[in-house]
């Protein structure tokens, strides 16, 4: 995963701190007023005009719901009663909250989801780390938003939810969201709050062989010089077919690129994976092409770095970062990593290396000062 570092709150967004103190939290909700509550969620509240309606009265409405969801509406059922109305309307009143994080995050991060990676080509759910049906009160936090693609979203879900981790606990339920919303935040690897976010989920490719089964392939082979993608595959069954160089042969393989738990948060990272469901190859979905794309961008970068430490011309480099920017980041340092990026000399500016050079030209640039990946946390990457 990309590090990230999340951009600053814009000053027209709230502080619902989730650092604060629960009580804070409160305050901050509570202090917040929504715009024009018509009189007939007032009434449907049972909130008298004029007393204003704040988030906190909609937050604690959402969490009655989660904890006691209404029964769906059948045919031929009595319509909903005006407390059922007038929750429906106050919740469209939160996502609308949330939804003013939309552009500030896209435009601090990057169009690319903040776990798998992809480029979003498409409308960008603003995600919420710890889920909102069941945690309302932190729905509205800015530290608690993510961009993230259809698949790592609807993988994740409302997960994890009250009876999770109400689960992992030997104790009582935790006594509230902030407590939850902490808990949560250690259990897994996030990449806006991890060191380790790269280190822990580093992509790494395998290849099928005779026999059928996956085999990861060693650390020097998976980036040779000579590894070329001789077919991307197409859907439903996504399979790319690469040549491997072994021993002066070619191998003709199937080969993936799957992110591996590694390094003292492993098994945090097992979780994230989990969660996301990033280790599904997303055979026969549509909407799930988080592997197949990897795989792709891994395969490009090895021809990319061959065709550089052949032959380096400043217009192959160019056209080697714009490669990059189509997104996973991650994929493209590990390549780079695996190919000694960190040792070798850049041959354009020898005072530096490669991945210096790298890194560089993908998040700084000279007019706009954040390159084509906004938001990552350098320190955090070789
Ligand atoms: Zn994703």
């Amino acid at each position: 995963m990309r590090p990230l570092r999340r951009p600053a709150r814009p000053g027209t967004y709230p502080d619902f701190s989730v650092r604060s103190t629960y009580a804070q939290l409160r305050l901050d909700l509570a202090a917040v007023r929504l715009r024009r509550p018509s009189a007939r969620m007032r009434t449907a509240l049972g909130i008298a005009s004029p007393t204003p309606i704040t988030l906190l009265d909609v937050t604690l409405g959402l969490q009655d719901i989660a904890i006691n969801p209404p029964p769906g509406r059948r045919r031929g059922a009595p319509r909903p009663t005006p407390l059922q109305a007038g929750r429906s309307l106050l919740m469209r009143r939160v996502v609308a909250q949330y939804s003013e994080a939309n552009d500030p995050l896209r435009a601090g991060m990057g169009r690319f989801c903040s776990y798998c990676e992809q480029m979003l080509s498409e409308f960008i759910a603003t995600e919420h780390i710890v889920a909102k049906a069941p945690w309302p009160l932190t729905s509205v936090s800015w530290d608690n938003f993510l961009l993230s693609c259809r698949a790592c979203n609807s993988y994740k879900g409302d997960h994890p939810d009250r009876g999770e981790v109400t689960a992992w606990r030997l104790m009582p339920p935790p006594a509230d969201d902030l407590e939850a919303y902490l808990e949560i935040r250690r259990r897994y690897l996030w990449p806006d709050t991890d060191a380790n976010a790269y280190r822990g989920l580093l992509p790494a490719l395998y290849f099928r062989r005779r026999s059928g089964g996956w085999r990861r392939a060693n650390a020097d082979r998976s980036v040779r010089n000579g590894l070329r993608c001789v077919d991307h595959g197409r859907e439903p069954n996504k399979i790319v077919i690469a040549d491997m160089p072994v021993k002066g042969r070619v191998l003709r393989r199937e080969v993936r690129v799957l992110l591996v738990p590694d390094g003292d948060d492993a098994s945090f990272a097992r979780e994230t994976l989990d969660l996301n469901r990033m280790d599904l190859d997303g055979v026969d979905s549509g909407d799930d092409n988080r592997m197949w794309d990897r795989t792709q961008r891994w395969l490009e970068a090895v021809e990319t770095f061959t065709d550089l430490s052949q032959a380096w011309s400043p217009q192959l480099w160019t056209a080697a970062c714009r490669s990059a920017r189509t997104g996973f980041l991650s994929t493209w340092v590990r390549v780079l990593e695996l190919r000694q990026g960190k040792t070798t000399r850049f041959p354009g500016d020898p005072t530096r290396t490669m991945m210096q050079a790298f890194m560089e030209a993908m998040t700084q640039q000279r007019v706009q000062p954040y390159g084509p990946y906004p938001g990552t946390d350098v320190r955090y990457i070789p």
